[in-house]
């Protein structure tokens, strides 16, 4: 992710110094000519990876496997738009320093405004006013994506007016934009990625995001296997295509709630019935037993992900982390494991859990695992062991590793740093359990 952010920043820069030095400014360099230099610069960086990030929000499928799994596209969705609004944040403050300029230099040396005449001036005057409210109106979604005691509902209700925020920006950029850069190549990359960006607001707004992957079923049996703790079966319809184990899905129970991500914690059936652990872990999920009726219609858009065992290396040793809920991918890997016993990979799973006694996965790993000679598996209960950690993994395993994880991102966080400063040869997969 850093790599392709960092790519697609310089790649805009290059194109903007191109027409830069293609056009040079009539008068000599003066803090009036920086200024109008980062205005630009700050402005194109910004429109070029609010569009990326309204690209990726349309879950564009073919885009998965490159991205390694629709998580990982959110996560590219979520720091392009951070990155955009930091941008347009700068973007204001260069606007803003005019006076402060003047003050400092006078006027001289102020390049001249670009005047197209008539209604087009009128039209530039009010992209100006117009891109000023939607920078106001990115900056305060910006503060309460990073809020995290923002209520999520609340949240995602305001974060579906950003199509509307990115056509506003869209025909800011469009308006303003130098009239020289359109005879040159960066003319040509911002026009592709305003269309690119302003073709995903309209699908977005048109509500058409994953239509072709929804798929209709209802819900066939309902346990509760611990409080806080629901297990769904559901049946699907017959367009349901397999999933690979350790996918995920976004399921829609209700509608007034809108979908949820869920990683589909079984095996592929041959009757499409796809099973979902969902533990209470905000607003919705507590207490979902009881909002929810067997028979009910539910709507399951899916399956997406690329947290399947085909992709494991098979010079590497390998090691399964599962942290509470993170559990479940690794139900449908064992799942189907188990249907070919011989085929299993040798692998060390560990389960990170509380309390191993009222655990309900700590039996049916168990006995998943007795049936799977290949995989070993730790039960780490925090009541009663040490903590997994980068020492204990160092010292049980010494070849190249490569990990598989699911749970909470601080404990991969400092398993990483570890295992790195071990000097250990690692490659980590993660499942990220957050979108925001
Ligand atoms: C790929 C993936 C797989 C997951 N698999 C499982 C699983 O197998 N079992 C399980 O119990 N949980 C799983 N989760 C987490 C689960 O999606 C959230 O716990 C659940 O959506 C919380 O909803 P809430 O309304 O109860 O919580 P809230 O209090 O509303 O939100 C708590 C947090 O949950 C996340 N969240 C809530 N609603 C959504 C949504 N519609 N879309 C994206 N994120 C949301 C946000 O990060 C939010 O901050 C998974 C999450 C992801 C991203």
């Amino acid at each position: 992710m850093k790599t392709l952010l960092g790519g697609f920043v310089v790649l805009v820069t290059l194109c903007w110094a191109q027409a830069r030095g293609a056009n040079p400014t009539p008068a000599p360099y003066s803090l009036w000519v920086l200024r109008e230099d980062a205005l630009y610069l700050s402005g194109l960086l910004s429109i070029a990876l609010m569009s990326l990030a309204m690209v990726l929000a349309t879950r564009p499928a073919p885009l998965e496997k490159a991205f390694n799994g629709m998580d990982k596209v959110y996560r590219t969705h979520k720091w392009a738009g951070i990155l955009a609004v930091a941008f347009a944040a700068a973007h204001w403050l260069v606007e803003m320093s005019g006076d402060l300029i003047k003050a400092l230099v006078g006027r001289s040396g102020r390049l001249p405004k670009e005047h197209l005449g008539g209604f087009l001036d009128i039209l530039r005057d009010l992209a100006k006013d117009l891109g000023e409210w939607a920078i106001y109106a990115a900056i305060a979604m910006l503060a309460i994506t990073l809020w995290k005691r923002f209520p999520f509902n609340v949240w995602r209700t305001l974060h579906r007016l950003m199509p509307i925020i990115y056509l506003t920006l869209a025909f800011h950029a469009l308006a303003l934009a130098p009239l020289a850069y359109w005879q040159e190549p960066v003319g040509i990359l911002l026009a592709a990625l305003l269309a690119a960006g302003t073709f995903a607001s309209i699908h977005v707004l048109a509500g058409r995001v994953g239509r072709s992957r929804r798929h209709a079923g209802h819900i066939a049996s309902l346990g509760t296997l611990s409080p806080d703790l629901t297990e769904v079966d559901c049946k699907l319809d017959s367009a349901w295509p397999a999933h690979r184990p350790g996918q995920f899905a976004f399921v829609t129970f209700s509608r007034g709630e809108g979908a949820h991500p869920f990683t589909i914690a079984n095996a592929p059936q041959s009757d499409r019935t796809i099973t979902f652990e969902i533990k209470g872990l905000g607003d919705y999920t507590t207490d979902l037993a009881a909002k929810l009726r067997v028979g009910q219609p539910i709507e399951v858009e899916g399956p997406y992900g690329c947290f399947d065992i085909p992709r494991r290396s098979n010079t590497s040793e390998q090691i399964w982390v599962a942290a509470g809920i993170g559990v479940t991918p690794f139900l449908a890997w064992l799942e189907a494991l188990a249907r070919q016993p011989a085929k299993a990979p040798r692998a060390h799973l560990y389960y990170c859990v509380r309390n191993r006694d009222k655990d309900p996965f700590v039996p049916r790993l168990e006995s998943a695992c007795a049936g799977i000679s290949a995989i070993e598996l730790s039960v780490i209960s925090s009541d009663r062991d040490p903590p997994l950690d980068a020492t204990l993994l160092a010292s049980h395993h010494k070849s190249s590793l490569e990990i598989w994880f699911c749970g909470p991102m601080g404990l991969i966080e400092s398993l990483k740093t570890g295992l790195r400063s071990s000097g250990l040869r690692c490659r980590f997969h993660q499942e990220a359990f957050e979108l925001r």
